[in-house]
């Protein structure tokens, strides 16, 4: 990858790596609070939430099964195409098992609300919802996420696993992507 050409793509950096390891780690703490003594699954949403779940995952000091599933509600571009679909389910049973959905971002909030009523329907103890970032601006669907890193303005960004036609996942840092990019 070509560091100067990645960073031409950049405006602005809205989270760098030490602070989103700072607020998980908070964010860590209240879910061993919450779930202290409950059997926890925590499903992480492919592919944008596979940053955010591997370092969750090793801030919580507890045993915590690590499940995914993949659903696309986007296309490759910047909006929502408003059809969920489920590519890649669950390997495991969650009958009776406190759920954990972790997600990089909520939007529109489509994606998880339909998400949360899908996991809700086969019978698990409870579904909660932690996700990095939240844009309330852009709410379209009524979701209620117990864990959230911060509200961010309506903008598009990327990085630490938001992509932009698959790119940009690999970046350590969240940035507002440069308009020149998607024109
Ligand atoms: P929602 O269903 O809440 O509208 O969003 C679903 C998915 O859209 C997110 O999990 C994420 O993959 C993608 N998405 C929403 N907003 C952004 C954004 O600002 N940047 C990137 N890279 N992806 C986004
Ligand atoms: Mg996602
Ligand atoms: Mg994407």
């Amino acid at each position: 990858m070509d560091s100067a050409a990645v960073e031409n793509d950049l405006v602005e950096t809205l989270f760098t790596e030490k602070q989103i390891q700072d607020r998980l780690g908070e964010l860590a703490q209240e879910i061993e609070r919450d779930y202290d003594g409950k059997d926890l699954v925590i499903v992480g949403v492919l592919r944008g939430a596979v940053m955010v779940m591997a370092d969750l995952a090793r801030a919580l000091d507890r045993h915590v099964e690590m499940d995914w599933m993949a659903v696309s509600s986007y296309g490759s571009g910047t909006k929502s195409s408003g059809v969920v679909r489920i590519l890649k389910d669950l390997d495991g049973d969650i009958t009776g098992r406190h759920v954990l959905i972790v997600d990089e971002i909520i939007d529109t909030g489509l994606t998880l609300s339909w998400l949360t009523s899908n996991l809700g329907s086969r019978g698990p103890a409870s579904v909660e919802i932690c996700t990095l970032l939240r844009k309330p601006e852009a709410l379209q669907m009524p979701v209620e996420a117990k864990y959230v890193g911060w509200d961010i303005p309506n903008e598009f960004v990327v990085g630490y696993g938001l992509d932009y036609r698959e790119r940009y996942r690999n970046l350590r840092d969240i940035a507002t992507l440069a308009p020149h990019v998607y024109s």
